[in-house]
């Protein structure tokens, strides 16, 4: 049975649709407007033996193979952030994100890495040759993408750097008890999956985040979005 609630887990259709934390690198936009890259905090340095690099680019790499207007390229900022992975080790990856959203970020991502909320990897999905579909499938948690509200043409909250979506295989988008991405299933008890009351949807709320579980006519549980000011 689909049933969203409770522990229940939901078999999915199969659908194809269609350095270091110290080095506070400068990166430039291919406009000149200099934009360093942020730096969540520092994990416990006795850990930093073992990091694994998920992603370690410049702002410019983060950026690229995508015509992204400038009013919102000017707003971008490329933020480092630690995390673990299933496999119980300390990770390094990268998010791009609106300049207004970077705090709310580093700190989410200081409260990912205490809990271990396990993340596979958080890489800019120019990585993915901005393919969507392809960054969902590898579990990769992320945020900007120039993209539309999938099947519509209005601009997604990704396309300002103001969504973020988190594990999207154990937390799929669902509509008519469809799970995109193809082969991801939402079974509530499995480690870095999200729900009502899971402690990271509640730190994304309370700094005024939106969670797309909330959502009545579909869910997104891997997605958060945030309106400005
Ligand atoms: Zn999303």
């Amino acid at each position: 049975m689909f049933k969203i609630s409770g522990l229940s887990v939901i078999c999915c259709l199969s659908l194809t649709l269609s350095n270091f934390w110290a080095d506070n690198v400068a990166a430039q936009h291919a406009s000149n407007i200099s934009t360093p890259i942020q730096d969540g905090s520092a994990p416990d340095e006795s850990n930093l033996n073992s990091l694994i690099i998920d992603s370690d680019m410049e702002f410019e790499e983060a950026v690229a193979g995508k015509n992204i207007p400038r009013n919102i390229l000017i707003n971008l900022e490329l933020v480092n952030v630690y995390y673990y992975g299933f496999d119980g080790n300390l990770r390094k990856g990268q998010l791009v994100v609106h300049k207004d959203a970077v705090q709310d970020v580093e700190e989410i991502f200081d409260f990912i890495r205490e809990t271990k909320f396990p993340l596979d990897k958080v890489v800019p999905l120019s990585a993915y040759n901005w393919s969507d579909e392809k960054s969902m499938k590898d579990n990769n948690s992320s945020a900007f993408n120039y993209r539309f509200i999938s099947g519509t043409r209005i601009i997604s909250k990704h396309a300002t750097g103001l969504a973020i979506d988190i594990n999207p295989m154990l937390n799929p988008y669902i509509k008519n008890e469809v799970c995109t991405p193809a082969g991801s299933s939402y079974d509530t008890t499995k480690a870095g999956t999200l729900k009502a009351d899971s402690p990271l949807v509640l730190e994304f709320k309370k700094r005024g985040w939106k969670w797309g579980g909330d959502w009545k006519n579909l869910k997104d549980y891997q997605h958060f979005e945030k309106n400005l000011k």
